[in-house]
């Protein structure tokens, strides 16, 4: 599982800094968190195939997150014409994506399947064999939805029980990795000693938002928690007017949710450094890093 920045400012591009885009990385699918202006190029620099993209989870419809949709829509349709690309967001989605998809004129080779979500409370809105994604209200100035990517438990066989027990490799195996008790020459193996579990690893994506008991909700024991910080303590007047974090709401958050980790994100250009925020992010929470453009993080 890799998770990579590709634009972590808000409102506008900086020198340094593309608008807001995560890409996840998780056997063969690729899952984009937003969609900034400028998220092609930053893929192109990162080395990430655009075809690459699975499903685009869109938190809201502010131009700093969904800037880059129609670009990565056109060129996804001239490279790859059979394939689908899963769009998520909240309401309105399906509207504001027919009208970008009437503003210019290209063949429109990619299906695309989108799902308006408008969650009262977490809801899990789609479940794979190996992983699902939760999302829930936040509170913006616009519909806004988080995200949590959840990796489902797994079991990993037991080598050294099995050995111990003189079961050989083979299909009697099977049956324990799907969680049930399997049987070797007439002998029952009991999937509880043969097997363990593996905890699935977790992602939580929250912005823009101000903070609210969804955010602790969501995030709860992520091992990865991305969380905008636009603004410093010292301008939480702004961020309430505008509706978003400072670091140390973010850390709040982290501090009650028990994550791992903490990454803070989506800053605004009036900074031109961020360590004085998360400076201040660690008197609430300790384990935390800014988020820059083409950050790796392999969980
Ligand atoms: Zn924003
Ligand atoms: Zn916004």
């Amino acid at each position: 599982m890799k998770v990579v920045f590709l634009g972590t400012s808000s409102m506008v591009p900086t020198k340094e800094r593309n608008p807001s885009t995560v890409f996840l990385e998780f056997e063969g699918e690729g899952i984009l968190f937003d969609c900034g202006e400028g998220t092609q190029r930053q893929m192109n620099i990162a080395k990430i195939k655009r075809t690459r993209v699975t499903r685009v989870l869109i938190s809201h419809w502010h131009g700093d997150h969904v800037g880059g949709l129609l670009g990565l829509i056109q060129t996804i349709s001239s490279k790859d014409k059979d394939s689908t690309l899963f769009i998520y967001g909240p309401k309105g989605t399906k509207n504001h994506i027919s009208h970008l998809l009437k503003s210019i004129i290209f063949d429109k080779g990619v299906t695309l399947k989108i799902m308006e979500l408008v969650p009262k409370k977490i809801e899990t809105f789609l479940e794979e064999d190996k992983f699902i994604i939760q999302c829930a209200p936040m509170n913006h100035r616009a519909p806004c939805i988080g995200y949590s990517f959840i990796e489902k438990d797994r079991r990993k066989l037991n080598l050294s029980y099995l050995r111990k027990m003189k079961i050989p490799d083979g299909a009697h195996l099977k049956e324990l990795q799907k969680g049930k008790d399997g049987a070797y020459n007439g002998k029952k193996i009991s999937v509880e000693s043969a097997t363990k579990i593996i905890k699935g690893r977790k992602l939580t994506f929250i912005t823009d938002s101000i903070r609210n008991k969804n955010c602790i909700e969501l995030a709860d024991k992520s091992n990865l928690f991305i969380c905008e910080s636009t603004y410093e303590a010292a301008l939480q007047d702004k961020a309430e007017i505008y509706m978003h974090m400072t670091s140390v709401d973010a850390a709040k958050i982290a501090k009650n949710a028990n994550v791992e980790k903490l990454v803070l994100t989506h800053f605004s250009q009036r900074y031109k450094e961020v360590q004085s925020m998360v400076k201040e992010a660690k008197t609430e929470f300790s384990n935390v890093v800014a988020a820059k453009d083409f950050m790796k993080i392999e969980m």
